[in-house]
C-alpha cells in the first residue's frame, strides 16, 4: 500500500515537473526567437535605410563589400545586446531573379539560387521575410529576416545562428532535472508521511475486521479524523456493532434451543438428504448410549449412530417422504423399547420434496413394563379370585345335589364356603388397599404417633394367632419415637410384617420387634425364628402374588400381596425396606422411615 502511493506520488511529481519543463522551455524558445527576430528587423531597416540613401546619392553599390561591413559592424556592437554570448551575424543581399549579390559568411559566387526561399519570396513580395531552418551552407539552425531594397531590386537578408536556442533548452532541462530529483526527495519525505497517516488507520481497520473474523466481536475501530477514512471507520464500527449485537442474539437463542433440546424427555434426531446429522439431543444419545458431543452434527448418521435399525428408519423417511410410527425394541446394556415417529422434514420451496427426516424418539420400557404388570396383575388376580370362587361354587352344587340333608357333611362344607369367602374378601381388601396405595402420591390423615403404641396395638390384634402356635411375641423400643404418618397404614404394614412372622414360623417360636432411631430415621425390625427363605426367592417376595410356597401361603390364608402392600407404604412415605433371611434360620424384615 505503502508502495503504491510512493510510487503514484512520484509518477506525479515527474509527470507535473517534465510537463512544466517541457512548457517552459517552448515559451522561453518562443520569447527568445521574437527577441530575436525583432532586433534582426530593425537591423534589416537600418541597414535598407542606409543602402537607399546612399543609391538615392548616386553610388554605387558593391553588394558583397556592404555584407561584409555590416556584419563586421554588427558583430563588433553585438546584435543581441543583453545576450551573454556574441552571435555572428550574417548579411546576404539576393537580387530578385534570387541569384545571391553578396554574402557576409560565404563565397556568393558559389551559393545557390535564393529565390525559392521563404523569407526572400516575402521580401520580394513587398513584406518582411521570416523563417527559421537548418542552413546547410553554415549547418545550423538560423533565423532569417529579410526585406526589400526597392531602390537596388535587392533584397537584404540578415540572420543569426540560433545556438542560444540549444543553451536554453539545456539549461531548461537542467532546471527540470534539478527539480525532478528535488521533487524525488520531497515525494519521499510526503510519501511516507501521507502514506503512513493514510496506511495507519488501514491498517487499523485490517487488524480490527481480522480480529472481528475471529470471533472477536467487541473489537471497535480507534480512528477520530473527521475525513473519508474517519467515516469508514465509523460505519466499520456501527457495522461491528450490529454483527456483535447479531452474534449475541444468535448465540442466546442456540443456547435456549439447545436448553429446551436437551431438557425434552423425547429424543430428537434430524437428517439431511444425505444423511448428515443436522441436529441431535442428549437425550437420543443417552437411549442409544452414545457420548454426546456438540460436534456430532454435521457428522454422517451412521458414524455417530450403529444401530442399524435407526438408520434404516431415517433412510426410508427421506426416500419415502411419508411420516411413520415404530415400536423397535434395542438390546444396549439393558432391553429398551422404544416408540419413534419419523417424519420427513418438507422443503419450503415451490416445488414439493423433502430436505431430510426427524425421529421423535419416546423410550417406553417402563411403560411397556407397567403395561406388562398391569396384564400380569389382571391375570393374577383372575386367577386368585377364580380359586376360592370355584371352591365356592363347587359346594354349593354339592350341596344343592344332596350333601345338605347330611348334616355334618354340610357343616363342613358350609365351614369351607366361609373359609373361601373369607379369602374372598381378604384378598379383594388385599387388591383394594394395593390400589388405593397405588394411586397415592402422598397420604391422607397424617398426624404424629408414638411408635410403641402401634406396635402394641399390633401384637393385641394378632395375639390370638400367636397363641395358637405358642410364639412369643416381643417388643422393644429405644427411648420414644414418633413417627408422622396415616396410623393406619402404620398398623397395616406391621400387621403384614408380624403376620407373617406367626405364619411362616415354627411352633413355639419368637417374633422380636424392636425399634430405634439411627440417622435421623426410625429403624423397625421384625425378626422371626421362622422357616426363612430361601436366597433365590429373596428378590422376588414383594412382588404381587409372590409366594414361596403357594400351598402353604394358601393354607394359612394368605393372599400374596402382604409384603406388597408393606413395600408400598414403605415407598409412600420415601422409607426402604430390606430382608435378611436364610431357608431354616428365620428372617428379619428392616424398615427405615423418616421420623
Ligand atoms: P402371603 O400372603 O403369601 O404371605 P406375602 O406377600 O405376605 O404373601 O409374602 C410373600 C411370600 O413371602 C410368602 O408367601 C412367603 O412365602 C414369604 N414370606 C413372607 N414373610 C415371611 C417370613 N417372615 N418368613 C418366611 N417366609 C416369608
Amino acid at each position: 500500500m505503502r508502495k503504491k502511493i510512493f510510487i503514484s506520488y512520484l509518477v506525479l511529481i515527474i509527470i507535473g515537473i517534465s510537463t512544466t519543463g517541457v512548457f517552459m522551455s517552448q515559451l522561453a524558445q518562443g520569447l527568445y526567437r521574437q527577441e530575436v527576430e525583432q532586433r534582426l528587423k530593425s537591423t534589416a531597416s537600418l541597414i535598407v535605410h542606409q543602402i537607399t540613401q546612399n543609391i538615392d546619392k548616386g553610388q554605387k553599390i558593391d553588394f558583397n563589400s556592404e555584407a561584409l561591413s555590416y556584419a563586421d559592424i554588427l558583430s563588433d556592437s553585438s546584435l543581441l545586446d543583453g545576450n551573454p554570448e556574441k552571435l555572428e551575424p550574417r548579411i546576404t543581399f539576393i537580387d530578385y531573379n534570387g541569384k545571391v549579390i553578396g554574402e557576409s559568411n560565404a563565397d556568393f559566387h558559389k551559393m545557390e539560387n535564393h529565390l525559392g526561399r521563404k523569407e526572400i519570396k516575402e521580401a520580394i513580395n513587398g513584406g518582411i521575410g521570416l523563417d527559421i531552418r537548418f542552413s546547410k551552407t553554415l549547418k545550423m539552425d538560423f533565423i532569417y529576416v529579410a526585406m526589400p531594397v526597392k531602390a537596388a531590386e535587392t533584397v537584404i537578408r540578415v540572420s543569426v545562428p540560433l545556438t542560444q536556442l540549444n543553451k536554453i533548452n539545456q539549461t531548461i532541462w537542467i532546471y527540470s532535472g534539478v527539480g525532478i530529483l528535488a521533487g524525488l526527495i520531497l515525494t519521499i519525505l510526503l510519501a511516507a508521511k501521507f502514506s503512513s497517516s493514510l496506511t495507519l488507520p488501514i491498517n487499523e481497520l485490517n487488524m480490527v475486521s481480522r480480529e472481528i473474523s475471529r470471533g472477536n466481536y467487541s473489537k471497535r475501530a480507534s480512528i477520530k479524523s473527521s475525513d473519508e477514512l474517519g467515516q469508514l471507520a465509523a460505519t466499520f464500527n456501527e457495522m461491528a456493532e450490529e454483527l456483535e449485537k447479531s452474534v449475541a442474539d444468535l448465540k442466546d437463542k442456540n443456547i435456549k434451543f439447545d436448553s429446551i433440546m436437551n431438557s425434552m424427555t423425547n429424543g430428537f434426531i434430524a437428517v439431511d438428504k444425505k444423511q448428515r446429522i443436522i441436529l441431535i439431543n442428549e437425550t437420543v444419545c443417552r437411549f442409544l448410549e452414545i457420548e454426546y458431543d456438540e460436534k456430532i452434527a454435521g457428522k454422517n448418521l451412521i458414524d455417530v449412530i450403529r444401530n442399524h435399525k435407526i438408520n434404516k428408519l431415517l433412510l426410508q423417511t427421506v426416500e419415502s417422504n411419508e411420516s411413520s410410527v415404530h415400536e423397535i425394541s434395542i438390546s444396549l446394556q439393558e432391553a429398551k423399547i422404544f416408540r419413534i415417529y419419523a417424519n420427513p422434514i418438507k422443503s419450503r420451496g415451490p416445488v414439493d420434496g423433502n430436505s431430510g427426516g426427524i425421529l421423535s424418539i419416546m423410550d417406553i420400557t417402563n411403560i411397556k413394563k407397567l403395561e406388562q404388570i398391569r396384564t400380569d396383575f389382571v391375570s393374577n388376580v383372575t386367577h386368585e379370585l377364580k380359586t376360592p370362587l370355584t371352591s365356592i361354587r363347587g359346594f354349593v352344587e354339592t350341596l344343592r345335589s344332596g350333601a345338605i340333608d347330611d348334616s355334618e357333611v354340610s357343616v363342613k362344607f358350609l365351614e369351607i364356603i366361609d373359609i373361601e369367602a373369607e379369602r374372598l374378601y381378604m384378598l379383594i381388601n388385599d387388591i383394594l388397599q394395593l390400589s388405593e396405595i397405588e394411586t397415592k402420591q402422598k397420604d391422607s390423615n397424617i398426624a404424629t404417633h408414638d411408635l410403641e403404641s402401634i406396635i402394641s396395638e399390633v401384637f393385641s390384634i394378632l395375639h390370638g394367632a400367636a397363641g395358637k402356635k405358642s410364639i412369643e411375641l416381643t417388643c422393644k423400643v429405644e427411648g420414644s419415637i414418633s413417627i408422622t404418618a396415616n396410623r393406619d397404614r402404620i398398623k397395616q404394614m406391621l400387621i403384614n410384617l408380624i403376620d407373617n412372622a406367626i405364619k411362616y414360623n415354627i411352633e413355639n417360636g419368637s417374633v422380636l420387634v424392636t425399634a430405634w432411631k439411627a440417622e435421623g430415621r426410625a429403624v423397625i425390625s421384625v425378626k422371626d425364628t421362622g422357616i426363612g427363605i430361601a436366597r433365590q426367592h429373596l428378590a422376588r417376595i414383594f412382588e404381587r402374588f409372590y409366594r414361596v410356597d403357594k400351598g402353604r401361603s394358601r393354607s394359612m390364608g394368605g393372599t400374596g400381596l402382604g409384603l406388597s402392600i408393606v413395600k408400598h407404604i414403605v415407598n409412600l412415605y420415601n422409607g426402604d425396606i430390606k430382608v435378611e433371611s436364610e431357608s431354616g434360620r428365620g428372617s428379619e424384615f428392616i424398615i427405615q422411615l423418616p421420623v
